[in-house]
C-alpha cells in the first residue's frame, strides 16, 4: 500500500504521515493509539497512584532482570552438557548481553520513575522504543534483531507477571494498532474502550474485519507496516470507509476530519429513519433481509438498523477465550437468547466454523500448514462428531421457542449433507424420545461456499430447504486467493464474471428445485451490487448490520424489472474491468446520492 509523509511548520507537532490500508469498517475516528502486542494480554498496564511505590517497582524489574538472565544461563549450562552445537549458545548469549545491556535497564527504571507506571508498562515502552529505532535500519539483519530483543522482554515480562492470565484493560479509549488481531485477541479487549483497529495485515473478509463491523468501529487493515510505525500515545486519525489512517495530524486535517465524521454520524442516522421499512421494490417484489451477528449482544442492533431476521450466526464465536469447552447448556443458554426474540422473525444459526482463519479447532493439534484448505468447518464437525451432537442438541433444543433455520458451512458434496443430515434426525429422535419439546418446522441449509457445491448444487438441493451462499469463501476458492492474505487482495473481486456466473446457477438451480436462496457473505451487503443481487431474484440478503439500511434504501428505490436488464447486461460482459466499469456507471447514474461519479 502506498504510503507516504509529509511534514508540517508547527514547532512542537510531530511530523503528519499518511497511511493507505483497506477500509473494512466504516466510520471516523480520532483518538489515542494504542500498540497491541498479544502478550499485552498477559500483562497489567497501571499507573502508580502513590511516589512512594517507584522504588519497590524498580526492584521488582531489577529481580525479574535477574531471574530471567538466571534462568538463561542454566539453560546454557543444560545446553552446553547435552552438547547441542555452538549455534544455540550464540543465540543465549546474545540474549543475555541484551538483558545486561544497560540502556534497556536504565530506560525502563527511567519510565518507571518519570510516567510512574508499573514495571510491565515501562518495560514495554522501552520495548517499543527499539522496536522503532531498530524498524528503521536500512540493514535487514540488524532490523531482524528486534525480534531478539522482543524475545528477552517477553522473558522478563513473564518473571514479572507470573504468567498470570490479566485481561487487557486499556484505560481510557483508544485506537488498537496491531501487526494481526485473532478472533481471541478482540474478544480478551474490554470493546467498549476500543475506538477502531488498525493492523498491518488482513483483508475485507478477514475476522477482524467482521467483527469490527459487527461491534460497529471503525477499521483499516492491510496496512502493512503500522505496528512498526505507530507507537503508544501517537495521535491517530482512521477512515474505515477510505482506508486513509493519518498519524500525528496537524490541526487542518483534524478540523477536516472532525467535520467528516460529523457527516457520516449525519448520514447514518438519516439512514436509520428509514431502516426498518421493509425491503419490497417498486415493482413489489420483497427480499428477506438478515443481519450477520457473532454474539448476542449485536441483537439489539441488528433489529434497529433493519433486520427482519438473523440470517447468519456464527457460532464458532462461543469457543473462543475459554479454557473449557462450552457445554450443552451453555450452548442452550446462548441460542434461548436468539431464538424467538421479538422484532426478529427468524434466526439462522450456523454450525460452528472453526479452523481456517477463525480459531484452532485444537489447541493440542498441530498448525495445519494451510488452514484454509484444512481441517475447518464441517470436516472438523463430522470428525468430532459428540462435539458436534451437543450443539446440536443445544439447537434443537432451543428451537421449540421459535422459527429456528440451521445451517451447516462448507459443504463440499452431498455427503457432508447427508451424514450432518444423519447426526441431527438421531439428536432429534434421542431429544424426542426423552420428552423435550423440539421445533417442528426447522429449516435446514447448507452455505455454499466451495466451488464443488455450487457446481453440484442440483443434488444438493434435494437435500436442504434453503441455501446460503458465503461469498467471502467462494471467491476465495474459486479465484484461489487466501481471503486474509493482503497480497492477493488485489485480485478478490465479487465481480469477477466467474463468480457471477456460478452464483447465477446455484440460483437457478435453488428455484427449480423449489427451495429459498439466500447469501450472507459479505457482497450481500455492498450497495454497489444491490441491482445484480436482486437481479439474480436472491430470496434474502444477510449482512453486517450496518450495512442494511442503505442496502435496503436502494431495494426499495428499485425495480426487480431494472435489475434483470442490468444483470442481463452484465451477464454478458467478459472481463472484471468491463462489469466494473459498467456497474458503477449505472449505479452512478441511477443513484447519484449514494454513488456519486468520481472526481477525475
Ligand atoms: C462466507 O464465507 O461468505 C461466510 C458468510 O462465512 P464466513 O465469513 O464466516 O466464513
Ligand atoms: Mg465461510
Amino acid at each position: 500500500m502506498a504510503d507516504s509523509e509529509d511534514s508540517t511548520g508547527a514547532a512542537e507537532q510531530k511530523n503528519t504521515f499518511v497511511m493507505k490500508g483497506i477500509g473494512v469498517s466504516p466510520g471516523i475516528v480520532i483518538g489515542k493509539a494504542y500498540l497491541f502486542d498479544r502478550r499485552d494480554a498477559q500483562i497489567p498496564h497501571y499507573t502508580l497512584s502513590d511516589p512512594r511505590l517507584v522504588d519497590g517497582e524498580i526492584r521488582r524489574f531489577r529481580k525479574a532482570l535477574r531471574d530471567a538472565t538466571k534462568e538463561l544461563r542454566e539453560l546454557k549450562a543444560k545446553l552446553r552438557e547435552l552438547g547441542e552445537g555452538m549455534e544455540p549458545l550464540y543465540i543465549i548469549n546474545a540474549h543475555i548481553m541484551i538483558l545486561r545491556d544497560r540502556n534497556l535497564a536504565d530506560q525502563t527504571i527511567q519510565n518507571i520513575r518519570k510516567r510512574s507506571v508499573n514495571a510491565e508498562w515501562a518495560l514495554q515502552m522501552t520495548i517499543d522504543k527499539y522496536r522503532g529505532i531498530f524498524g528503521r535500519m536500512d540493514d535487514a539483519y540488524l532490523r531482524g534483531r528486534i525480534s531478539d530483543i522482543q524475545y528477552v522482554g517477553k522473558r522478563i515480562l513473564s518473571y514479572l507477571t507470573g504468567d498470570r492470565q490479566v485481561v487487557l484493560d486499556l484505560g481510557e479509549s483508544v485506537v488498537i494498532i496491531a501487526h494481526d488481531l485473532s478472533p481471541a485477541d478482540t474478544a480478551q479487549m474490554k470493546i467498549d474502550r476500543v475506538l477502531a483497529f488498525a493492523t498491518d495485515i488482513g483483508g475485507k473478509t478477514s475476522h477482524t474485519a467482521i467483527v469490527a463491523r459487527s461491534i460497529k468501529i471503525p477499521a483499516v487493515l492491510g496496512l502493512e507496516n503500522v505496528a512498526r510505525r505507530v507507537t503508544t500515545d501517537d495521535e491517530i486519525i482512521i477512515d474505515g470507509s477510505t482506508g486513509v489512517v493519518i498519524v500525528h495530524p496537524d490541526p487542518e486535517v483534524r478540523i477536516r476530519y472532525e467535520d467528516k465524521k460529523r457527516r457520516f454520524t449525519e448520514a447514518q442516522s438519516e439512514l436509520l429513519d428509514s431502516a426498518l421499512l421493509p425491503a419490497t421494490t417498486r415493482d413489489g417484489y420483497h427480499v428477506e433481509i438478515g443481519g450477520n451477528i457473532e454474539f448476542v449482544e449485536e441483537i439489539p442492533s441488528a433489529i434497529a438498523h433493519g433486520a427482519d431476521g438473523i440470517g447468519l450466526y456464527r457460532t464458532e464465536f462461543i469457543y473462543i477465550n475459554r479454557k473449557e469447552l462450552p457445554s450443552e447448556e451453555d450452548h442452550l443458554a446462548n441460542y434461548r437468547s436468539i431464538v424467538g426474540v421479538p422484532g426478529l422473525s427468524w434466526t439462522t444459526i450456523r454450525t460452528f466454523d472453526l479452523g481456517g482463519d477463525k480459531l484452532s479447532p485444537d489447541q493440542r493439534s498441530p498448525r495445519e500448514l494451510n488452514p484454509q484448505l484444512g481441517l475447518r468447518a464441517i470436516r472438523f464437525c463430522l470428525k468430532e462428531e459428540e462435539l458436534f451432537k451437543i450443539q446440536l442438541r443445544a439447537i434443537l433444543r432451543a428451537s421449540s421457542q421459535g422459527k429456528l433455520r440451521v445451517m451447516f458451512p462448507m459443504i463440499s458434496g452431498i455427503e457432508e449433507i447427508r451424514i450432518a443430515k444423519d447426526i441431527l434426525t438421531e439428536v432429534k429422535a434421542e431429544l424426542l424420545a426423552k420428552g423435550e419439546p423440539v421445533g417442528t418446522d426447522i429449516e435446514l441449509g447448507a452455505m455454499i461456499e466451495v466451488p464443488s457445491a455450487a457446481i453440484v448444487a442440483e443434488e444438493l438441493a434435494k437435500e436442504v430447504d434453503f441455501f446460503s451462499i458465503g461469498t467471502n469463501d467462494l471467491i476465495q476458492y474459486i479465484l484461489a486467493i487466501d481471503r486474509i492474505n493482503e497480497r492477493v487482495t488485489y485480485l478478490y473481486e465479487p465481480l469477477h464474471p466467474a463468480l457471477l456466473r456460478l452464483i447465477k446457477q446455484v440460483v437457478d438451480v435453488g428455484h427449480q428445485a423449489g427451495i429459498r436462496v439466500a447469501m450472507c457473505g459479505e457482497m450481500a451487503g455492498e450497495p454497489l451490487y444491490a441491482l445484480i443481487l436482486l437481479g439474480l431474484a436472491l430470496d434474502e440478503l444477510s449482512m453486517n448490520p450496518l450495512a442494511i439500511p442503505k442496502i435496503k434504501k436502494i431495494i426499495r428505490n428499485a425495480t426487480l424489472h431494472e435489475s434483470k436488464i442490468l444483470l442481463e447486461k452484465v451477464m454478458t460482459l467478459r472481463s472484471i474491468e468491463e462489469i466494473r466499469d459498467f456497474v458503477a456507471k449505472s449505479m452512478g447514474e441511477r443513484f447519484p446520492n449514494e454513488f456519486p461519479l468520481e472526481k477525475t
